[in-house]
């Protein structure tokens, strides 16, 4: 149902960059073609804004498109979950900080919304989240929650998996992971999969195959999963662009409690925070 408090006062604050030149594009969200999913909408001029909406069908994360447009003064509407991965986008220098305007918007939650049509139920990320407010923005939209940082994921489908037998897991993700037909709408969703060539279309040198076959289907999705590894913020976008649904975010979450475990890290609570993987502490040989 749309917001319309949120969408009147997310218009005017694109209105006021445009016209003042403090953005060049406003990147929000419209009323989808089957009113089931919100599309991006790339605003250019303040006649536009009236196009932008805000409501529970605002399910993309469009952090993911700002490393396509470096160094032009961007303005981006984030949940706080999306608001996570601008700072991951930040660490990583993927995107100059004062080239983004972040609208950052205190969300009550999206609904789940299958081929087109709406489910009413909310979204499983929105169940568990605590953390309604964007931990980086220029303005806010909406209501404040609590300052503490949001509770970690869920973990208990990874404890459910995690009691079945090494056999029994390895089957079932063959099984998964033999399904998938390699359409990589999961990598082109996420903001974490912006390589101008991903591994798994090299060539020379090639990583695995590009074959549709159960191996080369699991190399990529295990390669990918690591590559997101203390780097995910658990936005559930991949699983749910899956058209085959392909319980990826279980393999997610279990990244995740591991890099938590490991290191006490959480992807994208700040902009300074160094990811796991990106450094190196002495301790950690020991
Ligand atoms: S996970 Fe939280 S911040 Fe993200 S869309 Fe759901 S309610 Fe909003
Ligand atoms: S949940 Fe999926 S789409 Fe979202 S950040 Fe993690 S790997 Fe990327
Ligand atoms: S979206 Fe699903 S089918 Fe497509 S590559 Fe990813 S896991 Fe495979």
């Amino acid at each position: 149902m749309l917001n319309s408090d949120l969408t009147q006062q997310i218009r005017d604050k694109a209105r006021e960059l445009l016209e003042s030149k403090a953005a060049e594009c406003v990147i929000g969200y419209e009323t989808g073609s089957d009113g089931a999913i919100a599309r991006p909408a790339f605003i250019y001029s303040p006649d536009g804004v009236e196009r932008l909406v805000f409501d529970d069908t605002c399910t993309h994360n469009l952090a993911s498109y700002l490393v396509n447009r470096k160094g032009k003064a961007t303005a981006v509407v984030l949940k706080a979950c999306d608001a996570r991965s601008l700072n991951v986008l930040l660490q990583e220098k993927q995107v100059a900080r004062d080239k983004v305007y972040a609208i950052g918007v205190a969300c009550d939650g999206i609904r789940q919304a299958v081929w087109g049509r709406p489910k009413g139920e909310l979204q499983d990320r929105c169940k568990a989240c605590q953390g309604h407010t964007p931990p980086i923005y220029d303005v806010l939209i909406g209501q404040p929650t609590s300052p503490d940082p949001p509770a970690p994921s869920d973990f208990s489908r990874v404890a459910e998996m995690e009691a079945k037998t090494p056999e029994e897991r390895l089957a079932f993700w063959q099984r998964q992971f033999a399904r998938c037909i390699r359409c990589y709408a999961c990598r082109q969703i996420c903001f974490g999969c912006y390589c101008q060539e991903c591994f798994v279309e090299r060539l020379d040198p090639e990583w695995t195959g590009i074959r549709v076959a159960p191996a080369q289907n699991q190399m990529y999705h295990i390669i990918r999963a690591f590559h997101l590894a203390g780097r995910c913020i658990a936005c559930d976008e991949c699983q749910r662009a899956c058209p085959v649904d392909i319980p990826l975010s279980l393999l997610n979450r279990k990244l995740e409690e591991e890099t938590l475990e490991m290191f006490g890290h959480r992807s994208g609570l700040s902009a300074e925070a160094q990811a796991p993987m990106a450094t190196f502490r002495p301790e950690e040989l020991e």
